[in-house]
């Protein structure tokens, strides 16, 4: 997906600025441009990365890195840059909580909305399956077409998952009224409402929509939308959120041809945060979106976010074994997989190697913590284009760090504190 291609130029633009000798306002706007081009091809909208530039270039004072961090490497001043991108991008992608969130065994009427062909009843299928795996008693009401019909009916039955619509009767409203009443006197804890879907943004749709939310009163609109979509991402979305309260985004088709920068429009034009992708058409091809892995991924970071490294150790030794050095590579800090060269596998595998002694290291409460920051910070500085000595340098530093910290500090598995105290 095209967005992998944004990680893989991000990072190469990063890796180039830790070759620089200096790090000014021209290496840093250079670096910016760069970064800024990658995310307009991705299709971010064009004031969003106005902004992100702004605010980094706020964020990076170079009298306050020259006078306080005049110590600091130019490694750790690209990651200083590096972790404000990644702040942008995340605070981008994440406008706080969905307007709702329901509960497992109270009931919540969930309304899906989007255009025709967005993935929108595929959806409701899959956010069925996946809430009913975890327990739930989900349900699925169709308001939507003929075609709708029979396709949600299908895979409802398929799911074996209770189904309503009626397709002999053309008032959505009512079909939704009727739907929801049927499936609150069952206790479905989960009552979710395909809605008509159209090819354009046609006006009569989206007062169809209104009169269906209205008289449903849902406690949660989802906005479905085509990743795919691109630019038309940000009007298409603000129209959806002009018309119903919509209070969450989820984008399909991210296993395609997806720009992804769709989704931070979705996002900005409703304020909504993503809460699952779509990544295919099966059942269970679909995912909760976190938006700190993904920037993390994204920016070729790694993959620390959602793992713990017991987890990561595990699967370093099983693909090391299968040999799929590509797919290792591309869950290291510092790493895409458009980034690897190709042909240099033996490094490669060094560099797994490396990292799997750096975890032999590790204590067992490091290995089992999801919060990985301190580790990160002290153990995986090792990029590609890093000398050794300059690496074993910098852990160095790390340890002299680490030696004048509180036991609090060294005890505590969230190091917020500490990274704003001191990096
Ligand atoms: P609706 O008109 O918005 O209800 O859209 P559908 O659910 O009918 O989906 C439109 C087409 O996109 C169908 O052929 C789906 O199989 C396909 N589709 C939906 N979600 C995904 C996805 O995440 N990945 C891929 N590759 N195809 C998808």
């Amino acid at each position: 997906m095209v967005l992998a291609q944004l990680g893989g130029s991000i990072s190469h633009t990063l890796q180039q600025m830790s070759n620089a000798t200096i790090i000014d306002e021209k290496v840093l706007s250079d670096c910016l441009n760069e970064i800024s081009r990658a995310l307009l091809q991705a299709d971010v909208q064009y004031k969003m990365v106005h902004d992100m530039q702004s605010n980094i270039k706020r964020i990076v004072n170079f009298d306050d890195l020259a006078a306080g961090h005049n110590k600091l490497g130019i490694i750790q001043q690209v990651d200083f840059i590096q972790q404000a991108i990644f702040n942008e991008l995340c605070k981008m992608l994440d406008p706080g909580k969905p307007s709702f969130t329901p509960k497992k065994g109270k009931t919540s009427v969930i309304m899906f909305v989007g255009l025709q062909g967005s993935g929108k009843t595929t959806t409701c299928t899959q956010y069925a399956y996946y809430h009913q795996r975890k327990g739930w008693k989900p349900a699925l009401v169709c308001v939507d077409t003929f075609r709708a019909f029979c396709q949600l009916n299908q895979n409802a039955t398929k799911a074996k998952i209770p189904f309503y619509g009626r397709y002999t009767e053309s008032d959505p409203v009512k079909i939704a009224a009727e739907g929801v009443e049927r499936f609150k006197k069952e206790n479905c804890d989960l009552i979710i409402v395909d809605t008509c879907g159209r090819h354009k943004q046609e006006a009569a749709l989206f007062e169809e929509m209104r009169q269906v939310s209205e008289a449903m009163k849902p406690d949660l609109v989802i906005f479905v939308m085509d990743g795919s979509i691109g630019q038309a991402a940000f009007d298409q979305a603000q129209a959806f959120k002009q018309s119903v309260a919509v209070g969450a985004v989820i984008v399909t088709k991210m296993d395609g041809h997806a720009k992804g920068g769709g989704a931070l429009s979705a996002v900005a034009a409703t304020k909504s945060p993503v809460i699952f992708i779509g990544t295919g058409e099966h059942m269970d091809e679909f995912e909760v979106f976190d938006v700190k892995p993904f920037v993390s991924r994204l920016l070729g970071m790694g993959d620390w976010f959602g793992f713990t490294p017991r987890h990561m150790y595990e699967q370093f030794q099983n693909i090391l074994e299968m040999g799929r050095i590509d797919q290792v590579l591309s869950m290291l800090p510092g790493f895409s997989a458009e980034s690897m060269p190709k042909g240099h596998e033996k490094e490669s595998q060094a560099k797994i190697k490396r990292y799997i002694t750096m975890m032999d290291s590790m204590t067992d409460a490091e290995l089992d913590s999801t919060s990985t920051k301190l580790m990160n910070e002290a153990r995986t500085e090792l990029r590609p284009n890093d000398h050794e000595k300059e690496s074993q340098a910098k852990i160095k530093r790390y340890i002299t760090m680490m030696d004048s910290m509180t036991d609090a500090e060294l005890d505590s598995t969230s190091t917020k504190l500490m990274n704003e105290a001191r990096i």
